[in-house]
């Protein structure tokens, strides 16, 4: 059976194929999606020699504590005056400096009296200070924000800047969420007998909006191979990108989604992979013309599910995207774990930071289908292949949730 890493690397190997298409959006809409162009400053920023603080501007001479007000410039309010030695003009922050000033008094440095400025006792200023030259934050032509820059606020404010309202993005991915079995109900219904509450699909619609991509929920197909055939075959039609199932993928008698795939013309490309949570789950592609779809048939578990999402699809949507990897913590254990086998393991723990250093606990009971134990945990615990049973104060990696 595959390890975790070669499982990883094939499904790393088909999102590096995907060629993302591109979109044009309003600035307004452009938080948290990707630049498909490096956006180029049409004018240099700041575009003029401008003021860093209210105060008075002055020509520099060392000698000279007194000056004759002549004038005031605010910001957007440009006046023409020339300064000599011996006056000065009141200027505002952002205000376009005028003729010969080389410096800039800041306002709580000096004391007025009639029309005189003079520099209060102690005070220094030197040649240069507070001014902001042209162009020294960017230059004309210069690239602000390169193409593949997951957009923050900060780089919206440098598209602003540079004059790009409209801007060329990647299209988000489009995720198609179908979940299968007999025994599911919708939320708003309570279980009878047998029954159980559909949950898998809304931690998936989760774990999509989390990476900002868009999904579609197909809804509930009961163990029909037929019915379940139907609606697969819909949805490969479809202009899905993505495609993730829930149950019906393990060896039971009504897991049919694997021949389904493959009457349907899906490439397998694997099934089960040495890991716990999460061992059965199914991957493989849906080539029609020269667009191919990415096929995932997670096991119907709902920790199993979360935590396939989490550790083979998040990461790679991620760096298609250019969103910051998730970072993985060491942390020491603070009681022991039990690992008998030599699957990967991924447990669900309580990361704490006490000081500078970080610790892990896990009283949970680590059940695949107990998902309320796996919403009171905020990381999995990554438990290698050959490390059997942890202990106690060992070191281990762990993935913040
Ligand atoms: P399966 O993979 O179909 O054998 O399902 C494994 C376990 O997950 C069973 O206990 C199912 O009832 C449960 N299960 C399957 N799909 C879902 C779902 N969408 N939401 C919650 N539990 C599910
Ligand atoms: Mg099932």
């Amino acid at each position: 059976m595959l390890s975790y890493t070669e499982a990883f690397t094939l499904i790393q190997e088909q999102f590096q194929k995907i060629k993302l298409e591109t979109e044009t959006v309003h600035i307004e809409d452009a938080f948290h999606r990707t630049l498909a162009e490096d956006i180029i400053s049409d004018i240099n920023l700041p575009p003029f020699d401008n003021s860093a603080v209210d105060g008075y501007a002055v020509k520099y001479d060392g000698k000279i504590t007194e000056w004759e007000i002549v004038g005031e410039i605010s910001a957007g309010n440009f006046t023409e005056i020339k300064l000599t030695k011996n006056n000065t003009v009141k200027i505002m922050t952002g205000a376009k400096i005028p003729e010969n000033c080389t410096a800039i008094i800041p306002i709580e440095d000096v004391e007025i009296e009639n029309n005189s400025l003079k520099l209060i006792t102690d005070s220094k200023y030197i040649k240069g200070m507070n001014i902001r030259n042209c162009s020294t934050d960017i230059s004309f032509g210069e690239i602000a924000v390169t193409k593949n820059t997951y957009l923050k606020s900060r780089h919206l404010a440098s598209i602003a800047s540079c004059g790009k309202n409209n801007i060329k993005v990647f299209k988000k991915l489009k995720f198609g969420i179908l979940a299968t079995g007999d025994e599911l109900i919708p939320v708003n219904e309570k279980p009878k007998d047998d029954k159980i509450r559909i949950s898998n699909t809304y931690s998936l619609i989760g774990e999509v909006q989390d990476v900002n991509q868009e999904y579609i929920n197909y809804g509930i197909v009961k163990d029909n191979k037929e019915i379940i055939k139907g609606k697969a075959h819909q949805i490969l039609k479809s202009d899905i990108d993505i495609l993730l199932t829930t149950g019906g993928v393990s060896v039971g008698e009504y897991d049919y989604l694997k021949d389904v795939f493959e009457e349907l013309g899906v490439k397998k490309i694997f099934w089960c992979a040495f890991i716990k949570p999460g061992k059965p789950c199914y991957f493989g592609t849906y080539s029609k013309g020269n667009k191919t779809k990415l096929i995932f048939g997670l096991p119907g578990n709902p920790v199993s599910s979360q935590v396939n999402f989490k550790v083979y699809i998040k990461e790679n949507v991620k760096n298609l995207f250019g969103i910051e990897n998730t970072p993985q913590i060491k942390a020491e254990l603070l009681n022991d774990l039990k690992k008998e086998d030599k699957k990967r393991h991924f447990m669900n723990g309580i990361l704490k930071r006490v000081n500078d250093k970080y610790f892990i606990s896990s009283k949970f009971s680590q059940s695949s289908g107990n998902m309320v134990e796996l919403s009171k945990a905020n990381c999995l615990i990554i438990i290698e292949e050959e490390h059997l049973n942890p202990k106690k104060g060992e070191v281990v990696k762990c993935i913040p949730m």
